[in-house]
């Protein structure tokens, strides 16, 4: 029996809630995680004791906010084991960083002739940037080919990653189908050609224990809504060297070092890529979110998701009718599904009048869904506050939903 691995109704009110007459299910942490009442109680902390503007003023409110900031930095580095706290910059999230790689680096190494080497199960974030810069630099996007599992081998990476490789894109957790990508061998090949890998670690980061040096890549990009931390804050980690090299995207305050009327020069890292006020209460609830984290434990919340993600997909998969995507193994929190001649937009709603959310679409993925030759999926995803019940309660809410459905 696995029991979720903290005190829900202590730790994440909203899961007291009551949908249509049932206690809620979260099922939807892919999308979104709930939010621990101590990050809430963090985020509150701030705005009531030490708001002010960070990194300018010299007043005591502004030394606190200015410290916590530091603080959550630090925190959010030592999460991912990076090895300086100026190789973390903070940004809205993944997209935001993916993007800010791919103008601020991907421009300076990437030319005419070159190849841009992505997977087809890319979430758009991590494939719209890097189409862009093979638009504007005239370069070839080349795909890895996936096994009929949708895994990635070592045989196709080694197909794809050539010596006109400059850039390889790649998730290291799928958000459809919650496989685990792998990255190391795809590090050591793109290096060995003297490329660069750039990790969309979003379903990652919340899920794994996360080492940047032993995952071998350049850049990781992730969320902190997906991380028990709020909305609107999120990471980049690079090389250090990387990021000295790389151009800053946004321009203004607080990421210069000089300015005149004609000129500027840029401040260091990570001051240059943060210009403008940052989302202070954002980057303090996510330092209180790695607390949280670290505190339940990374192996644990990594065997938990996995174990839950695992166990989804057998119960589906004994289900008649019911189709379920992706290897029996791994599935590190999240199972994509779909039930014959039911429509996903139709299967969640029909599980919201029984208080379970899941997500139904193409999950930002349609490539991955033209190559699973389906328009739409629905995806259960887990986390650290579901257990066994939430299965059970997804496996009724399919044979609710047939039942509604006749089929
Ligand atoms: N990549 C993956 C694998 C994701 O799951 C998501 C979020 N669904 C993103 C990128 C984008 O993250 P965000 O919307 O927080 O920028």
């Amino acid at each position: 029996m696995t029991k979720p691995l903290v005190d829900v109704s202590r730790d994440f009110p909203i899961l007291n809630r009551t949908i249509n007459g049932h206690r809620l299910v979260w099922l939807d942490s892919a999308a979104t995680s709930q939010k621990p009442t101590a990050v809430l109680k963090a985020v509150e902390r701030y705005y009531e004791e030490s708001n002010a503007n960070v990194l300018r003023s010299v007043h005591t409110l502004a030394s606190e906010a200015t410290e916590e900031f530091n603080a959550a930095r630090a925190k959010v580095a030592g999460f991912i084991g990076a090895n300086r706290p100026e190789e973390v910059i903070f940004t809205r999230g993944t997209t935001e960083g993916l993007n800010l790689v791919a103008r601020g680096f991907g421009d300076q190494v990437v030319h005419g002739g070159d190849e841009i080497v992505l997977s087809p199960m890319e979430h758009h974030s991590n494939l719209i940037p890097w189409q862009q810069l093979a638009r504007r630099q005239g370069a070839t996007l080349r795909y890895i080919q996936l096994a009929p599992d949708g895994t990635i081998s070592l045989e196709a990476l080694e197909q794809a990653i050539t010596p006109k490789t400059r850039i390889v894109a790649l998730s290291r957790i799928s958000n459809v189908l919650g496989t685990i990508n792998p990255i190391r061998e795809a590090a050591d090949l793109v290096h060995r050609h003297g490329g660069y890998l750039i990790v969309d670690g979003a379903q990652s980061v919340p899920h794994e224990p996360t080492r940047v040096e032993e995952l071998g890549a350049d850049f990781l990009a992730f969320s902190g809504h997906k991380m028990c931390a709020p909305t609107g804050i999120g990471a980049l980690w690079g090389k250090h060297a990387l990021l000295d090299q790389m151009e800053p995207v946004i321009f203004g305050g607080e990421m210069i070092s000089y300015v005149d009327r004609e000129e500027a020069t840029w401040a260091e890292i990570p001051a240059k890529f943060e210009g403008g006020t940052p989302n202070i209460a954002g980057a303090i609830g996510l330092g209180a979110a790695v607390d949280y984290l670290n505190q339940v434990g990374m192996e644990a919340i990594f065997e938990h998701s996995r174990s839950l993600g695992e166990k989804a997909f057998q119960v589906l998969q004994g289900i008649d009718g019911v189709s379920v995507y992706g290897p029996a193994s791994p599935h590190a929190g999240a199972v994509a599904f779909n039930i014959d001649g039911i429509h996903p937009h139709d299967v969640a709603q029909v599980f919201d009048a029984q208080g379970v959310a899941i997500r139904a679409g193409h999950h930002c993925a349609q490539p991955l869904m033209q190559w699973l030759g389906v328009g739409s999926t629905a995806r259960a995803s887990f986390y650290l506050y579901n257990g066994d019940e939430d299965i059970e309660r997804l496996k009724e809410a399919i044979l609710e939903t047939k039942r509604y459905f006749r089929r």
